[in-house]
């Protein structure tokens, strides 16, 4: 049985005042969610603070981004290693935004995983596709090529360490979401790329489904058998509706 994870992705939003309420109000509602992995990723500069709050309980911290690098002349770069030490447990690689907008390709992303393993965080991995993709149906080639380049640089083993955040772009940040159905079908395809070299590392990994999941659309979502919980953007920026969705995922559990 894989145990679910929401995420909340903060994206570039946030001041230490905003953030110190948001992480105090989520903590108070945490009480009975014991059966989901619960995080945030506030934007760097507020991990500090979000970890120093949430020390000795049960709602962890992540980073949107490292590095590729471990330490030297990379103006503005965080390593995973810094991360670590800092208290982040988790660390989002390739996000589509950082896909789309810093041009990470898949080779960088797979890297970055490579590196944040070995610092020893735990990478989410996102993948997903346009709907240009979508829609001239390459999306389970453009998503097995994302989840391949990182299977090149860490092998079947490593994989098992992490977790796979599928966010078809067209559904994020646009009101869009996937349907359970189309979600379920991508999230099999995945597992079944790596059950392809081992079936255990496939049947242990859990993916997330990211892209609009909002409080009145995550239980549907949660209940397909292979979404392990989501990857939450805008509906991540209020206590109330994570918490919700928190719990969809922890009835999803059941
Ligand atoms: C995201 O940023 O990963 C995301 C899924 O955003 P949203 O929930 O706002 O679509």
């Amino acid at each position: 049985m894989r145990k679910p994870i929401v995420l909340g992705n903060w994206k570039l939003n946030g001041t230490p005042a905003a953030s110190d309420a948001l992480v105090a109000s989520i903590l108070a509602g945490m009480a009975s969610l014991d059966a989901v992995d619960i995080g945030v990723c506030p934007p760097c500069v507020l991990i500090p603070q979000a970890v120093h709050q949430t020390t000795g309980t049960h709602l962890a911290v992540g980073a949107q981004n490292c590095s590729e690098f471990v330490t030297g002349a990379y103006t503005g770069e965080v390593s995973a290693d810094m991360l670590r030490e800092v208290g982040c447990r988790y660390v989002l690689v390739g996000h589509s935004e950082r896909r789309a907008l810093f041009g990470e390709t898949n080779e960088i992303a797979a890297r970055k995983v490579h590196i944040a393993l070995k610092s020893g965080l735990t990478p989410v991995l996102c993948v997903g596709e346009t709907l240009e993709e979508r829609e001239s149906g390459q999306m389970n080639t453009v998503v097995e090529g994302q989840i391949q380049a990182v299977l090149n640089e860490v092998g079947i083993e490593l994989f098992a360490r992490l977790v796979i955040a599928y966010e078809p772009i067209w559904a994020i940040g646009t009101g869009l979401t996937a349907t359970p159905a189309q979600a379920q079908a991508m999230h099999a395809m995945i597992r079944g790329v790596l059950g392809a070299q081992s079936p255990a590392v496939a049947r242990a990994v859990r993916i997330q489904y990211g892209g609009s999941v909002k409080a009145d659309n995550a239980a549907q979502l949660f209940a397909e058998p292979d979404i392990d919980g989501g990857l939450i953007g805008g509906a991540s920026l209020k206590a109330e509706d994570f918490l919700v969705i928190c719990r969809a995922a922890a009835d999803s559990s059941r």
